[in-house]
């Protein structure tokens, strides 16, 4: 395509301190490239000169500190450039984070709380930018030769696996704008839902599962304790979010809690943590390049990132239609359903559906579309403490000849015998 018209490119000249905020259409990718100067883009450098293709509908803003010029290649939904970030508050963090590390790497103490890191965990409003701050902080210490764990409690936008699942990974390399987090075996918990609410115990019981996982990998491994964390979480800051939160902070034993965007919550974690004090809770500027995403938009989010699962980020993957015996297969579901709520029972009851209990499931055609997690438990009664190897989607069930099939991401025997379903469902386009 080289006689290709070249009246598409665009040069953009940034001022030191400045972005370029692009909103790629949902048509066609964008090419871009650094012609000059130094540029990121959420805390991954932008080689120099090289053509980066960005993918339909990607968000992002390309920023400098001390001035760069770009070229644009295609047209965009949106681009415009803005000086006025919140960057500089934002990299301040980092440095003091740095400080932190250095000093738990360099202490020779008995005291596990002198050599564990900084744990950040970052908390918003929808929309705040949590997870790009996530990634800039984590981009920022992977540059410095740090690996820092890097932790996605959010069921509904995570950016480790698919939707439905908290997981940890940690950061080798700054993440790379359009490829995203490569996916070595992280650890991953099937929570198999999008929101909390479905069953706020069971994630409780998921994230205290993590946490400990960690807490023992982080025990024997003194250059990611020093390296610390960072837990990016869900937008649901509000009545049963909130508790949540708190949970959150305990449970991983966070120790600065970055707010975004929204005073009050500020106010609130600064109260009721402020008897701990090894606890920093940090207010920091929302970007006005955040781009708030509707609910359609989040739900075609999710459907992309398990689409990504089965087929790669640019349809790279083939993935496998396995048909199995429906007695080949051990299908549970946690909890008996949605609980009852108190108000909806006679005066003095308690409700009595256990939130973790495990259900075997029948195969019949309710699991159709839905998109289940293969447990590395050996047992059905470790399948709650158990973390995940991948998932599996259903593709058909027939009945009359007692046979199942469904879509896994190879060929072959699956890597657990027991499958647990949730309400997480997809629509194959
Ligand atoms: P959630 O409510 O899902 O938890 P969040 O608070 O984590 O959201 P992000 O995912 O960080 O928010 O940001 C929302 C969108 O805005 C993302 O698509 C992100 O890439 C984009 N974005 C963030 N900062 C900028 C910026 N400065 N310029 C352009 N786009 C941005």
């Amino acid at each position: 395509a080289g006689s290709a018209s070249t009246s598409s490119i665009r040069q953009v000249k940034l001022d030191r301190e400045s972005e370029l905020r692009i909103e790629v259409g949902s048509d066609s990718p964008l090419r871009l490239r650094l012609l000059s100067g130094n540029a990121e883009i959420f805390g991954t450098e932008l080689p120099p000169e090289i053509w980066l293709t960005l993918p339909p509908r990607l968000k992002i803003a390309v920023f400098t500190w001390y001035g760069a010029t770009l070229e644009m290649d295609g047209a965009t939904e949106t681009d415009y450039t803005a000086d006025e970030t919140p960057m500089i508050g934002y990299v301040n963090v980092h440095a003091i984070l740095e400080g932190r590390r250095s000093r738990a790497r360099a202490s020779s103490s008995d005291d596990p709380g002198s050599t564990q890191g900084p744990r950040v965990i970052v908390v918003g409003p929808t929309d705040s930018g949590k997870s790009t701050l996530s990634r800039m902080l984590l981009s920022w210490a992977a540059k410095q030769g740090w690996k820092p764990t890097f932790v996605d409690l959010d069921i509904g936008q995570g950016s480790i696996t698919i939707p439905g699942c908290i997981a940890a990974t940690p950061i080798e390399l700054p993440i790379d704008p359009v490829e995203g987090i490569p996916l070595e075996m992280p650890l991953v918990y099937f929570y198999g839902h999008t929101t909390p609410s479905n069953n706020v115990d069971l994630y409780k019981v998921l994230v205290r599962e993590l946490a400990q996982v960690l807490e023992r990998q982080l025990t024997g491994n003194a250059e990611s304790r020093a390296a610390g964390m960072v837990v990016n979480t869900m937008g649901w800051i509000e009545g049963v979010g909130y508790e949540l939160l708190l949970h959150a902070i305990d449970t991983l034993n966070a120790n600065v809690v970055l707010v975004l965007g929204q005073e009050k919550l500020w106010s609130m974690l600064k109260d009721v943590l402020k008897n701990k004090p090894n606890v920093d809770v940090v207010k920091l500027q929302k970007s006005g390049g955040v781009v708030s995403r509707n609910a359609k938009f989040r739900q075609k989010a999710r459907s992309y990132r398990i689409r990504e699962y089965f087929y790669g980020p640019a349809n790279d993957l083939s993935p496998h239609s396995n048909i199995a015996n429906f007695s080949d297969l051990f299908i549970y579901r946690i909890g008996g359903g949605p609980q009852a709520p108190r108000s909806a029972l006679p005066i003095g009851a308690e409700p009595t559906a256990d939130p973790t209990r495990l259900v075997p499931v029948n195969i019949n055609r309710d699991l159709l579309h839905l998109v289940l997690a293969v447990s590395f438990a050996k047992e059905p009664e470790e399948i709650i403490s158990s973390n995940v190897a991948g998932f599996v989607y259903i593709t058909d069930i027939d009945i009359q000849r007692k046979k199942i099939t469904y879509l896994a991401p190879s060929a072959g025997e699956l890597p657990g015998k027991y499958l647990i379903v949730g309400t997480l469902t997809w629509i194959e386009t």
